[in-house]
Protein backbone atom coordinates (compact mmCIF):
# COMPACT_ATOMS: atom_id res chain seq x y z
CA UNK A 1 0.00 0.00 0.00
CA UNK A 2 1.42 3.38 -1.07
CA UNK A 3 1.61 6.10 1.36
CA UNK A 4 -0.02 8.38 -0.46
CA UNK A 5 -3.32 6.11 -0.27
CA UNK A 6 -3.62 7.10 3.51
CA UNK A 7 -2.54 10.89 2.84
CA UNK A 8 -5.25 11.70 0.05
CA UNK A 9 -7.85 10.35 3.06
CA UNK A 10 -6.11 12.75 5.41
CA UNK A 11 -6.58 15.67 3.43
CA UNK A 12 -10.36 14.81 3.22
CA UNK A 13 -10.79 14.58 6.96
CA UNK A 14 -8.76 17.59 7.34
CA UNK A 15 -10.87 19.40 5.46
CA UNK A 16 -13.90 18.14 7.26
CA UNK A 17 -14.93 18.73 10.97
CA UNK A 18 -18.02 16.51 10.30
CA UNK A 19 -17.86 13.27 12.27
CA UNK A 20 -19.61 11.29 10.19
CA UNK A 21 -17.98 12.45 6.73
CA UNK A 22 -14.62 11.34 8.92
CA UNK A 23 -15.55 8.05 9.84
CA UNK A 24 -17.18 7.22 6.37
CA UNK A 25 -13.82 8.13 5.49
CA UNK A 26 -11.92 6.06 7.78
CA UNK A 27 -14.23 3.27 6.49
CA UNK A 28 -13.31 3.59 2.91
CA UNK A 29 -9.24 3.61 4.42
CA UNK A 30 -9.67 0.85 6.42
CA UNK A 31 -11.58 -1.07 3.52
CA UNK A 32 -8.98 -0.91 1.56
CA UNK A 33 -5.77 -1.52 3.94
CA UNK A 34 -4.18 -4.66 3.78
CA UNK A 35 -4.82 -7.08 6.78
CA UNK A 36 -0.82 -7.09 7.65
CA UNK A 37 -1.32 -3.29 7.72
CA UNK A 38 -4.15 -2.38 9.45
CA UNK A 39 -2.68 -1.77 12.76
CA UNK A 40 0.38 0.37 11.03
CA UNK A 41 -2.42 2.35 9.46
CA UNK A 42 -4.86 2.61 12.47
CA UNK A 43 -1.47 3.89 14.75
CA UNK A 44 -0.79 6.36 11.96
CA UNK A 45 -4.13 8.17 11.67
CA UNK A 46 -3.40 8.70 14.91
CA UNK A 47 -0.08 10.56 14.39
CA UNK A 48 1.59 7.53 16.69
CA UNK A 49 3.43 4.45 15.43
CA UNK A 50 2.34 2.89 18.76
CA UNK A 51 -0.73 2.59 21.31
CA UNK A 52 0.19 5.47 24.10
CA UNK A 53 0.84 3.31 26.72
CA UNK A 54 3.92 1.68 24.94
CA UNK A 55 5.03 5.08 25.74
CA UNK A 56 7.52 5.14 22.31
CA UNK A 57 7.11 8.68 21.26
CA UNK A 58 8.58 9.89 17.74
CA UNK A 59 8.60 13.50 18.99
CA UNK A 60 11.20 14.86 17.19
CA UNK A 61 12.37 18.79 18.11
CA UNK A 62 11.11 21.21 14.97
CA UNK A 63 15.03 22.02 15.02
CA UNK A 64 16.06 18.89 13.71
CA UNK A 65 13.48 18.27 11.86
CA UNK A 66 14.44 21.40 9.78
CA UNK A 67 17.91 20.38 9.69
CA UNK A 68 16.13 16.87 8.04
CA UNK A 69 14.37 19.55 5.70
CA UNK A 70 17.54 21.37 5.19
CA UNK A 71 19.55 18.31 4.06
CA UNK A 72 16.53 16.46 1.54
CA UNK A 73 16.00 20.34 -0.02
CA UNK A 74 19.03 21.62 -0.11
CA UNK A 75 17.79 24.87 1.22
CA UNK A 76 19.17 26.88 4.19
CA UNK A 77 17.78 26.22 7.44
CA UNK A 78 17.16 30.08 8.24
CA UNK A 79 15.50 30.74 4.98
CA UNK A 80 13.05 27.29 6.58
CA UNK A 81 12.94 29.40 9.52
CA UNK A 82 11.52 32.21 7.71
CA UNK A 83 9.50 30.14 5.88
CA UNK A 84 8.04 28.69 8.73
CA UNK A 85 7.23 32.30 9.98
CA UNK A 86 5.16 33.02 7.51
CA UNK A 87 3.49 29.34 6.81
CA UNK A 88 3.08 28.83 10.52
CA UNK A 89 3.44 24.90 10.40
CA UNK A 90 6.27 23.17 9.73
CA UNK A 91 4.15 20.47 7.72
CA UNK A 92 3.40 22.92 4.94
CA UNK A 93 6.55 24.24 4.84
CA UNK A 94 7.56 21.03 3.84
CA UNK A 95 5.26 20.60 1.41
CA UNK A 96 6.41 24.07 -0.37
CA UNK A 97 9.62 23.05 -0.27
CA UNK A 98 8.73 19.43 -1.82
CA UNK A 99 7.12 20.88 -4.56
CA UNK A 100 9.35 23.58 -5.21
CA UNK A 101 12.05 20.47 -5.37
CA UNK A 102 12.62 19.95 -9.06
CA UNK A 103 11.62 16.85 -10.72
CA UNK A 104 11.76 13.42 -8.95
CA UNK A 105 14.68 11.54 -9.87
CA UNK A 106 13.82 8.36 -13.37
CA UNK A 107 14.36 6.10 -10.10
CA UNK A 108 11.50 7.35 -8.01
CA UNK A 109 9.80 4.52 -6.15
CA UNK A 110 6.75 5.37 -4.48
CA UNK A 111 6.92 5.36 -0.87
CA UNK A 112 5.07 2.77 0.21
CA UNK A 113 3.35 2.55 3.91
CA UNK A 114 5.15 -0.50 5.33
CA UNK A 115 8.73 1.60 4.85
CA UNK A 116 7.23 5.06 6.02
CA UNK A 117 6.52 3.09 9.40
CA UNK A 118 10.01 1.59 9.69
CA UNK A 119 11.81 4.64 9.10
CA UNK A 120 9.25 6.39 11.76
CA UNK A 121 10.29 3.47 14.28
CA UNK A 122 13.59 3.64 13.82
CA UNK A 123 13.58 7.04 14.30
CA UNK A 124 11.63 6.66 17.43
CA UNK A 125 13.54 4.00 18.92
CA UNK A 126 17.22 5.47 18.25
CA UNK A 127 19.08 6.42 21.03
CA UNK A 128 22.53 7.05 22.66
CA UNK A 129 25.13 8.47 21.20
CA UNK A 130 25.00 9.59 17.45
CA UNK A 131 21.48 8.97 17.72
CA UNK A 132 20.28 12.63 16.55
CA UNK A 133 22.46 12.28 13.59
CA UNK A 134 20.99 9.22 12.73
CA UNK A 135 17.31 10.67 13.18
CA UNK A 136 17.99 13.99 11.05
CA UNK A 137 19.66 10.97 8.62
CA UNK A 138 16.32 8.69 8.40
CA UNK A 139 14.38 11.86 8.34
CA UNK A 140 16.06 13.47 5.58
CA UNK A 141 16.05 10.76 3.41
CA UNK A 142 12.14 9.75 3.93
CA UNK A 143 11.86 13.57 3.25
CA UNK A 144 13.82 13.17 -0.41
CA UNK A 145 11.67 10.37 -1.47
CA UNK A 146 7.99 12.27 -0.48
CA UNK A 147 5.67 14.21 -2.59
CA UNK A 148 4.41 17.35 -1.38
CA UNK A 149 1.46 16.12 0.36
CA UNK A 150 3.39 12.98 1.81
CA UNK A 151 6.22 15.19 3.18
CA UNK A 152 3.13 17.58 4.87
CA UNK A 153 2.17 14.50 7.14
CA UNK A 154 5.74 13.13 7.49
CA UNK A 155 6.63 16.31 9.23
CA UNK A 156 3.56 16.58 11.01
CA UNK A 157 3.85 13.10 12.39
CA UNK A 158 7.49 13.01 13.35
CA UNK A 159 7.03 16.24 15.12
CA UNK A 160 3.94 14.96 16.82
CA UNK A 161 1.60 17.23 15.36
CA UNK A 162 -0.74 15.45 13.63
CA UNK A 163 -3.86 17.36 14.87
CA UNK A 164 -6.35 15.39 12.54
CA UNK A 165 -8.99 15.87 15.34
CA UNK A 166 -10.01 11.98 14.99
CA UNK A 167 -11.57 10.85 18.22
CA UNK A 168 -10.90 6.90 19.57
CA UNK A 169 -14.39 6.76 20.04
CA UNK A 170 -14.62 7.11 16.12
CA UNK A 171 -12.29 5.18 15.01
CA UNK A 172 -14.00 2.10 17.04
CA UNK A 173 -17.06 3.32 15.24
CA UNK A 174 -15.06 3.17 11.25
CA UNK A 175 -13.77 -0.42 12.49
CA UNK A 176 -16.94 -1.76 13.47
CA UNK A 177 -18.20 -0.96 9.76
CA UNK A 178 -15.54 -1.75 7.48
CA UNK A 179 -14.98 -5.23 9.12
CA UNK A 180 -18.42 -6.02 10.59
CA UNK A 181 -20.19 -4.26 8.22
CA UNK A 182 -22.95 -2.88 10.88
CA UNK A 183 -22.49 -0.83 13.61
CA UNK A 184 -24.73 -3.79 15.57
CA UNK A 185 -21.83 -5.14 17.41
CA UNK A 186 -20.05 -1.66 18.19
CA UNK A 187 -20.42 -2.73 21.73
CA UNK A 188 -18.26 -5.54 21.28
CA UNK A 189 -15.66 -3.58 19.19
CA UNK A 190 -15.44 -0.93 21.96
CA UNK A 191 -14.83 -3.82 24.99
CA UNK A 192 -12.28 -4.67 22.94
CA UNK A 193 -10.76 -1.87 23.15
CA UNK A 194 -11.51 -1.30 26.91
CA UNK A 195 -9.74 -4.17 27.56
CA UNK A 196 -6.64 -3.18 25.68
CA UNK A 197 -6.82 0.26 24.93
CA UNK A 198 -4.91 -0.83 21.65
CA UNK A 199 -6.88 0.17 18.47
CA UNK A 200 -4.13 -1.16 16.54
CA UNK A 201 -4.95 -4.87 18.23
CA UNK A 202 -8.56 -4.76 18.20
CA UNK A 203 -8.06 -3.57 14.43
CA UNK A 204 -5.93 -6.55 14.14
CA UNK A 205 -8.40 -8.76 15.61
CA UNK A 206 -11.05 -7.46 13.48
CA UNK A 207 -9.70 -7.96 10.25
CA UNK A 208 -7.89 -11.97 10.90
CA UNK A 209 -10.87 -13.26 13.49
CA UNK A 210 -13.51 -11.02 12.32
CA UNK A 211 -16.98 -11.18 14.63
CA UNK A 212 -16.34 -14.43 16.63
CA UNK A 213 -12.54 -12.97 17.69
CA UNK A 214 -13.45 -10.25 18.48
CA UNK A 215 -16.34 -11.44 20.62
CA UNK A 216 -13.70 -13.86 21.92
CA UNK A 217 -11.25 -10.82 23.06
CA UNK A 218 -9.86 -11.51 26.51
CA UNK A 219 -7.49 -9.54 28.82
CA UNK A 220 -3.82 -9.52 27.86
CA UNK A 221 -2.01 -8.89 31.02
CA UNK A 222 0.57 -5.76 30.19
CA UNK A 223 -1.88 -4.23 27.89
CA UNK A 224 -3.45 -1.76 30.48
CA UNK A 225 -7.14 -2.30 30.94
CA UNK A 226 -9.43 1.00 30.74
CA UNK A 227 -10.60 1.78 34.20
CA UNK A 228 -13.72 1.62 35.46
CA UNK A 229 -15.37 5.00 37.07
CA UNK A 230 -17.68 6.30 39.89
CA UNK A 231 -20.81 7.89 39.36
CA UNK A 232 -21.43 10.45 42.51
CA UNK A 233 -24.19 10.69 44.96
CA UNK A 234 -24.62 12.63 48.19
CA UNK A 235 -27.06 10.21 49.77
CA UNK A 236 -26.24 7.08 51.38
CA UNK A 237 -30.15 5.97 51.63
CA UNK A 238 -30.56 7.03 47.84
CA UNK A 239 -27.12 5.50 47.28
CA UNK A 240 -28.04 1.97 48.77
CA UNK A 241 -31.00 1.76 46.76
CA UNK A 242 -29.32 1.82 43.83
CA UNK A 243 -26.89 -0.55 44.22
CA UNK A 244 -28.83 -3.15 45.54
CA UNK A 245 -29.35 -2.63 49.19
CA UNK A 246 -26.57 -3.78 50.49
CA UNK A 247 -23.29 -2.90 49.54
CA UNK A 248 -19.19 -3.26 49.64
CA UNK A 249 -18.28 0.10 51.11
CA UNK A 250 -14.44 1.10 51.21
CA UNK A 251 -12.31 4.55 52.13
CA UNK A 252 -11.76 6.39 49.14
CA UNK A 253 -8.23 7.29 49.68
CA UNK A 254 -6.58 10.28 48.32
CA UNK A 255 -4.01 8.68 45.85
CA UNK A 256 -3.47 7.89 42.48
CA UNK A 257 -5.08 4.81 40.88
CA UNK A 258 -3.07 1.86 39.92
CA UNK A 259 -3.53 -1.26 37.63
CA UNK A 260 -0.50 -3.28 38.58
CA UNK A 261 0.20 -5.79 35.94
CA UNK A 262 2.25 -9.05 36.89
CA UNK A 263 3.59 -11.16 34.05
CA UNK A 264 5.76 -13.47 36.12
CA UNK A 265 8.35 -11.62 38.06
CA UNK A 266 7.97 -9.05 35.65
CA UNK A 267 5.43 -5.46 37.10
CA UNK A 268 4.29 -2.86 34.88
CA UNK A 269 2.34 0.00 36.45
CA UNK A 270 -0.16 2.25 34.54
CA UNK A 271 -2.08 4.79 35.72
CA UNK A 272 -5.54 6.26 35.52
CA UNK A 273 -4.81 7.24 31.94
CA UNK A 274 -2.85 4.48 31.23
CA UNK A 275 0.32 5.76 31.17
CA UNK A 276 3.50 3.45 32.51
CA UNK A 277 4.73 4.56 35.58
CA UNK A 278 6.48 1.70 36.76
CA UNK A 279 9.41 3.51 37.07
CA UNK A 280 7.92 6.02 39.40
CA UNK A 281 6.82 3.73 42.19
CA UNK A 282 10.04 0.90 42.33
CA UNK A 283 8.84 0.62 45.86
CA UNK A 284 5.69 -0.66 44.71
CA UNK A 285 7.02 -3.10 41.97
CA UNK A 286 8.94 -5.18 44.27
CA UNK A 287 6.23 -5.33 46.82
CA UNK A 288 3.80 -6.04 44.47
CA UNK A 289 6.57 -8.97 43.10
CA UNK A 290 6.95 -10.45 46.48
CA UNK A 291 3.41 -10.59 47.63
CA UNK A 292 1.55 -11.25 44.73
CA UNK A 293 1.03 -15.00 44.18
CA UNK A 294 0.13 -15.88 41.42
CA UNK A 295 1.68 -15.84 38.54
CA UNK A 296 0.28 -13.66 36.30
CA UNK A 297 -2.61 -11.22 37.82
CA UNK A 298 -3.94 -7.82 36.90
CA UNK A 299 -4.76 -6.05 40.12
CA UNK A 300 -6.28 -2.32 41.21
CA UNK A 301 -5.62 -0.18 44.26
CA UNK A 302 -4.81 3.32 45.17
CA UNK A 303 -1.35 4.27 45.63
CA UNK A 304 -1.17 7.35 49.09
CA UNK A 305 1.71 9.23 50.07
CA UNK A 306 2.52 8.74 54.15
CA UNK A 307 4.24 10.28 56.67
CA UNK A 308 6.10 7.60 58.44
CA UNK A 309 6.69 9.29 61.82
CA UNK A 310 2.76 9.56 62.69
CA UNK A 311 1.65 7.00 59.91
CA UNK A 312 -0.95 9.63 58.68
CA UNK A 313 -2.43 9.29 55.03
CA UNK A 314 -1.38 12.37 53.23
CA UNK A 315 -2.88 14.28 50.12
CA UNK A 316 -2.84 13.41 46.58
CA UNK A 317 -0.58 16.42 46.00
CA UNK A 318 2.63 14.90 48.10
CA UNK A 319 2.49 12.47 45.37
CA UNK A 320 3.14 14.52 42.86
CA UNK A 321 6.92 14.66 43.59
CA UNK A 322 7.18 11.10 42.67
CA UNK A 323 6.16 12.29 39.18
CA UNK A 324 9.75 12.92 38.00
CA UNK A 325 12.34 10.98 35.82
CA UNK A 326 15.57 11.37 37.71
CA UNK A 327 16.19 11.46 41.51
CA UNK A 328 13.68 8.51 42.48
CA UNK A 329 15.48 6.52 44.62
CA UNK A 330 15.93 9.80 46.86
CA UNK A 331 11.71 10.77 46.50
CA UNK A 332 10.80 6.96 47.40
CA UNK A 333 12.68 7.70 50.61
CA UNK A 334 11.18 11.27 51.10
CA UNK A 335 7.81 10.25 49.93
CA UNK A 336 7.04 6.99 50.95
CA UNK A 337 3.80 5.03 49.86
CA UNK A 338 1.23 2.24 50.49
CA UNK A 339 -0.69 0.82 48.34
CA UNK A 340 -4.73 0.14 49.32
CA UNK A 341 -5.50 -2.77 46.67
CA UNK A 342 -9.41 -2.91 46.01
CA UNK A 343 -10.04 -5.48 42.93
CA UNK A 344 -8.61 -7.99 41.16
CA UNK A 345 -9.60 -8.30 37.21
CA UNK A 346 -7.04 -11.12 35.99
CA UNK A 347 -5.65 -13.99 37.56
CA UNK A 348 -3.46 -16.82 36.14
CA UNK A 349 -5.58 -17.12 32.29
CA UNK A 350 -8.92 -16.26 33.70
CA UNK A 351 -11.05 -12.57 33.05
CA UNK A 352 -12.61 -12.38 36.03
CA UNK A 353 -14.13 -8.41 34.89
CA UNK A 354 -17.50 -10.48 34.16
CA UNK A 355 -17.55 -11.89 37.85
CA UNK A 356 -19.10 -9.77 40.39
CA UNK A 357 -16.95 -7.61 42.81
CA UNK A 358 -17.53 -9.54 45.63
CA UNK A 359 -16.28 -12.32 43.97
CA UNK A 360 -13.21 -10.46 42.84
CA UNK A 361 -12.35 -9.01 45.70
CA UNK A 362 -12.29 -12.61 47.70
CA UNK A 363 -9.87 -13.31 44.71
CA UNK A 364 -7.71 -11.06 45.77
CA UNK A 365 -7.62 -11.58 49.27
CA UNK A 366 -6.39 -15.07 48.21
CA UNK A 367 -3.63 -13.86 45.87
CA UNK A 368 -1.99 -11.37 47.84
CA UNK A 369 -0.60 -11.86 51.17
CA UNK A 370 -0.71 -8.64 52.48
CA UNK A 371 1.90 -6.17 54.48
CA UNK A 372 2.18 -2.67 55.79
CA UNK A 373 2.60 -1.04 52.92
CA UNK A 374 0.88 -3.30 50.34
CA UNK A 375 -2.41 -4.00 52.12
CA UNK A 376 -6.46 -3.94 50.88
CA UNK A 377 -8.96 -0.57 51.13
CA UNK A 378 -10.51 -0.61 54.21
CA UNK A 379 -14.11 -2.06 53.47
CA UNK A 380 -17.61 -2.78 55.46
CA UNK A 381 -20.12 -4.89 53.80
CA UNK A 382 -23.07 -2.92 55.08
CA UNK A 383 -27.09 -2.15 53.98
CA UNK A 384 -27.24 0.45 57.27
CA UNK A 385 -26.95 4.07 56.37
CA UNK A 386 -26.02 5.17 60.22
CA UNK A 387 -23.09 2.78 60.19
CA UNK A 388 -22.33 3.47 56.77
CA UNK A 389 -21.89 7.37 58.01
CA UNK A 390 -19.93 6.04 61.05
CA UNK A 391 -17.95 4.43 58.12
CA UNK A 392 -17.55 7.38 56.39
CA UNK A 393 -16.82 10.12 59.14
CA UNK A 394 -13.42 7.89 59.86
CA UNK A 395 -12.72 7.88 56.58
CA UNK A 396 -12.81 11.38 56.59
CA UNK A 397 -10.50 11.47 60.06
CA UNK A 398 -8.05 9.53 58.44
CA UNK A 399 -7.18 11.66 55.64
CA UNK A 400 -9.42 10.05 52.98
CA UNK A 401 -12.41 11.97 50.73
CA UNK A 402 -15.44 9.47 51.35
CA UNK A 403 -16.48 6.59 50.43
CA UNK A 404 -16.63 4.27 47.38
CA UNK A 405 -19.58 2.34 47.69
CA UNK A 406 -20.15 -0.73 45.31
CA UNK A 407 -22.79 -3.16 44.18
CA UNK A 408 -21.55 -6.68 45.66
CA UNK A 409 -23.00 -8.54 42.20
CA UNK A 410 -21.63 -5.63 40.02
CA UNK A 411 -18.75 -6.84 36.91
CA UNK A 412 -16.02 -4.34 36.54
CA UNK A 413 -16.94 -2.12 33.53
CA UNK A 414 -14.16 -1.01 31.63
CA UNK A 415 -13.69 2.15 30.60
CA UNK A 416 -17.12 2.94 32.10
CA UNK A 417 -18.61 5.50 34.64
CA UNK A 418 -21.22 3.51 35.74
CA UNK A 419 -23.70 2.94 38.73
CA UNK A 420 -21.99 0.29 40.17
CA UNK A 421 -19.95 2.10 41.88
CA UNK A 422 -20.68 5.58 43.38
CA UNK A 423 -18.36 7.95 45.22
CA UNK A 424 -19.46 9.67 48.40
CA UNK A 425 -17.38 12.74 49.03
CA UNK A 426 -17.72 15.30 51.49
CA UNK A 427 -20.45 17.78 50.87
CA UNK A 428 -19.99 20.97 50.23
CA UNK A 429 -21.99 24.35 51.88
CA UNK A 430 -25.22 24.32 49.53
CA UNK A 431 -24.61 26.97 47.31
CA UNK A 432 -20.74 26.16 46.63
CA UNK A 433 -20.33 23.82 43.56
CA UNK A 434 -17.86 20.99 44.52
CA UNK A 435 -14.90 20.75 42.37
CA UNK A 436 -14.80 19.41 38.80
CA UNK A 437 -11.94 18.90 35.87
CA UNK A 438 -12.13 21.01 33.21
CA UNK A 439 -10.03 21.14 30.03
CA UNK A 440 -8.14 23.96 28.95
CA UNK A 441 -9.07 25.02 25.23
CA UNK A 442 -7.63 28.51 24.75
CA UNK A 443 -6.29 31.77 26.84
CA UNK A 444 -6.52 35.60 26.79
CA UNK A 445 -2.63 37.44 27.27
CA UNK A 446 -2.30 39.09 30.74
CA UNK A 447 -1.57 42.55 31.67
CA UNK A 448 0.37 44.23 34.09
CA UNK A 449 1.69 41.58 36.69
CA UNK A 450 0.98 39.07 34.20
CA UNK A 451 1.97 40.39 30.96
CA UNK A 452 4.68 37.83 30.23
CA UNK A 453 2.06 35.19 30.85
CA UNK A 454 -1.89 34.37 30.46
CA UNK A 455 -4.08 36.53 32.52
CA UNK A 456 -7.31 33.61 32.32
CA UNK A 457 -7.73 30.58 30.72
CA UNK A 458 -10.87 29.42 28.69
CA UNK A 459 -12.12 26.01 30.35
CA UNK A 460 -14.31 23.35 29.20
CA UNK A 461 -16.62 20.71 29.93
CA UNK A 462 -16.80 17.31 28.14
CA UNK A 463 -19.53 16.61 26.11
CA UNK A 464 -19.23 12.90 25.57
CA UNK A 465 -22.95 12.45 23.49
CA UNK A 466 -21.44 14.45 20.89
CA UNK A 467 -17.67 13.62 21.56
CA UNK A 468 -16.69 17.73 21.72
CA UNK A 469 -15.65 20.01 24.51
CA UNK A 470 -17.88 22.80 25.22
CA UNK A 471 -16.75 25.98 27.33
CA UNK A 472 -18.03 26.49 30.66
CA UNK A 473 -15.88 29.51 32.04
CA UNK A 474 -12.64 31.66 31.77
CA UNK A 475 -10.87 31.06 34.90
CA UNK A 476 -8.40 33.44 36.27
CA UNK A 477 -7.99 33.02 40.02
CA UNK A 478 -6.53 31.19 42.13
CA UNK A 479 -2.93 30.64 40.56
CA UNK A 480 0.30 31.35 42.50
CA UNK A 481 2.80 33.54 41.01
CA UNK A 482 4.86 29.97 40.53
CA UNK A 483 1.46 28.78 38.58
CA UNK A 484 1.27 31.90 36.61
CA UNK A 485 4.89 31.72 35.92
CA UNK A 486 4.41 28.16 34.44
CA UNK A 487 1.63 28.95 32.20
CA UNK A 488 3.39 29.37 29.09
CA UNK A 489 5.67 26.62 29.66
CA UNK A 490 2.67 24.12 30.23
CA UNK A 491 0.43 25.12 27.51
CA UNK A 492 2.64 26.37 24.49
CA UNK A 493 3.35 22.92 23.18
CA UNK A 494 -0.63 22.85 22.86
CA UNK A 495 -0.68 26.33 21.33
CA UNK A 496 -2.60 25.86 17.98
CA UNK A 497 -3.51 28.30 15.22
CA UNK A 498 -7.66 28.49 15.48
CA UNK A 499 -9.92 27.07 17.31
CA UNK A 500 -10.01 23.08 17.88
CA UNK A 501 -12.22 21.10 15.68
CA UNK A 502 -13.67 19.38 18.88
CA UNK A 503 -14.30 23.04 20.80
CA UNK A 504 -17.59 24.24 20.72
CA UNK A 505 -17.14 28.03 21.95
CA UNK A 506 -18.72 31.73 21.30
CA UNK A 507 -15.63 33.38 22.88
CA UNK A 508 -12.49 34.36 20.38
CA UNK A 509 -9.48 33.34 22.58
CA UNK A 510 -6.44 35.29 21.85
CA UNK A 511 -4.91 31.78 21.92
CA UNK A 512 -6.36 28.24 21.02
CA UNK A 513 -4.82 25.06 22.64
CA UNK A 514 -5.76 21.40 21.50
CA UNK A 515 -7.37 20.02 24.42
CA UNK A 516 -4.68 18.22 26.56
CA UNK A 517 -4.43 19.96 29.69
CA UNK A 518 -6.93 19.59 32.51
CA UNK A 519 -6.96 21.10 35.81
CA UNK A 520 -9.75 21.20 38.80
CA UNK A 521 -11.47 24.50 39.50
CA UNK A 522 -14.27 25.49 42.28
CA UNK A 523 -16.74 28.12 41.74
CA UNK A 524 -19.50 29.34 43.75
CA UNK A 525 -22.27 28.50 41.86
CA UNK A 526 -23.49 27.35 37.97
CA UNK A 527 -25.52 29.84 36.32
CA UNK A 528 -26.80 30.06 33.20
CA UNK A 529 -24.96 32.47 30.81
CA UNK A 530 -25.35 33.59 27.42
CA UNK A 531 -21.91 33.15 26.76
CA UNK A 532 -20.84 29.82 27.76
CA UNK A 533 -21.59 26.38 25.19
CA UNK A 534 -22.17 23.62 28.20
CA UNK A 535 -25.24 22.52 27.64
CA UNK A 536 -25.91 25.22 25.93
CA UNK A 537 -30.22 25.32 25.29
CA UNK A 538 -30.79 22.48 27.51
CA UNK A 539 -31.97 24.07 30.37
CA UNK A 540 -33.42 27.43 28.63
CA UNK A 541 -33.46 28.53 25.03
CA UNK A 542 -30.30 30.66 24.03
CA UNK A 543 -28.15 29.88 26.86
CA UNK A 544 -25.61 27.66 28.55
CA UNK A 545 -24.32 26.66 31.69
CA UNK A 546 -21.34 28.78 33.64
CA UNK A 547 -19.35 28.06 36.70
CA UNK A 548 -19.80 31.80 38.61
CA UNK A 549 -16.33 32.83 40.28
CA UNK A 550 -14.47 30.13 39.37
CA UNK A 551 -11.20 29.68 40.76
CA UNK A 552 -8.11 26.85 40.66
CA UNK A 553 -7.76 24.58 43.53
CA UNK A 554 -3.92 24.34 42.51
CA UNK A 555 -4.65 20.61 41.28
CA UNK A 556 -3.08 20.36 37.73
CA UNK A 557 -5.05 17.20 36.87
CA UNK A 558 -2.32 15.66 34.88
CA UNK A 559 -3.61 11.80 35.47
CA UNK A 560 -6.45 13.01 33.46
CA UNK A 561 -7.16 12.95 29.65
CA UNK A 562 -9.48 15.39 27.89
CA UNK A 563 -12.08 12.92 28.08
CA UNK A 564 -11.85 12.34 31.26
CA UNK A 565 -12.95 15.54 32.36
CA UNK A 566 -16.37 16.61 34.12
CA UNK A 567 -18.92 15.50 31.44
CA UNK A 568 -21.49 18.16 30.23
CA UNK A 569 -24.25 15.61 31.52
CA UNK A 570 -22.73 15.67 34.94
CA UNK A 571 -22.79 19.84 35.09
CA UNK A 572 -26.83 19.18 33.69
CA UNK A 573 -27.24 17.15 37.01
CA UNK A 574 -25.28 19.16 39.37
CA UNK A 575 -26.99 22.28 38.25
CA UNK A 576 -30.52 20.96 38.66
CA UNK A 577 -29.37 19.22 42.36
CA UNK A 578 -28.04 23.04 43.02
CA UNK A 579 -31.85 24.14 41.87
CA UNK A 580 -33.40 21.50 44.46
CA UNK A 581 -31.65 22.42 47.28
CA UNK A 582 -32.21 26.44 46.83
CA UNK A 583 -35.98 25.37 46.51
CA UNK A 584 -35.49 23.18 49.79
CA UNK A 585 -33.96 25.95 51.52
CA UNK A 586 -36.03 28.55 50.96
CA UNK A 587 -39.26 26.66 51.30
P1 LIG B 1 -12.79 9.77 38.27
O1 LIG B 1 -11.55 8.96 38.45
O2 LIG B 1 -14.04 9.10 38.75
O3 LIG B 1 -12.92 10.40 36.93
P2 LIG B 1 -11.55 11.71 39.91
O4 LIG B 1 -10.22 11.37 39.36
O5 LIG B 1 -11.90 13.14 40.10
O6 LIG B 1 -12.73 11.02 39.17
P3 LIG B 1 -12.61 10.92 42.30
O7 LIG B 1 -13.90 11.57 42.02
O8 LIG B 1 -11.86 11.49 43.44
O9 LIG B 1 -11.60 10.90 41.18
O10 LIG B 1 -12.92 9.33 42.50
C1 LIG B 1 -12.51 8.25 41.78
C2 LIG B 1 -11.13 7.75 42.17
O11 LIG B 1 -11.05 7.41 43.54
C3 LIG B 1 -10.72 6.47 41.50
O12 LIG B 1 -10.32 6.64 40.18
C4 LIG B 1 -9.58 6.00 42.39
O13 LIG B 1 -8.38 6.57 41.96
C5 LIG B 1 -9.90 6.59 43.73
N1 LIG B 1 -10.17 5.60 44.78
C6 LIG B 1 -9.77 5.74 46.06
N2 LIG B 1 -10.16 4.72 46.82
C7 LIG B 1 -10.85 3.88 46.03
C8 LIG B 1 -11.53 2.66 46.26
N3 LIG B 1 -11.58 2.09 47.45
N4 LIG B 1 -12.14 2.07 45.19
C9 LIG B 1 -12.11 2.64 43.97
N5 LIG B 1 -11.49 3.81 43.71
C10 LIG B 1 -10.85 4.44 44.72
Amino acid sequence: MNYNEIVEVYEKIEATSSRIKMTNLLVGLFTKTPKELIDKVVYLTQGKIYPDYYGIELGIAEKMAIKAMSIAYGVGTKDIERLLGKLGDLGLVAQELASRKKQMSLFYKPLTVQRVYEIFDKIAKATGEGSQDLKIRLLSGLLADAKPKEAKYIIRTVTGNMRLGIADMTILDALAIAFLKTKKYRDVVERAYNLSNDLGDVARTLAYEGLEGIKKYKIKPGKPIRMMLAQRMENVREILLKVGGKAACEWKYDGERVQIHKINDEIILYSRRAENITEQYPDVCELAKTSIKAEEAVVEGEIVAYNPETLELLPFQELMHRRRKYGIEEAMKKYPVITFLFDALYVDGEDLTQKPFIERRRKLEEIVSKNDKFTFSNMIISDNPEEIEKFFYEALENGCEGLMIKALDGVYQAGARGWLWIKLKKSYESKIIEPIDVVVVGAFFGKGRRAKTYGALLAAVYNKEKDIFETICKVGSGFTDKDLEKLPEIFDKYRIKKRHARVVSELEADVWFTPSVVIEIIGDELTLSPVHTCAYGVIREGVGIAVRFPRFTGRWRFDKAPEDATTTKEIIEMYKAQLKRIEESSS
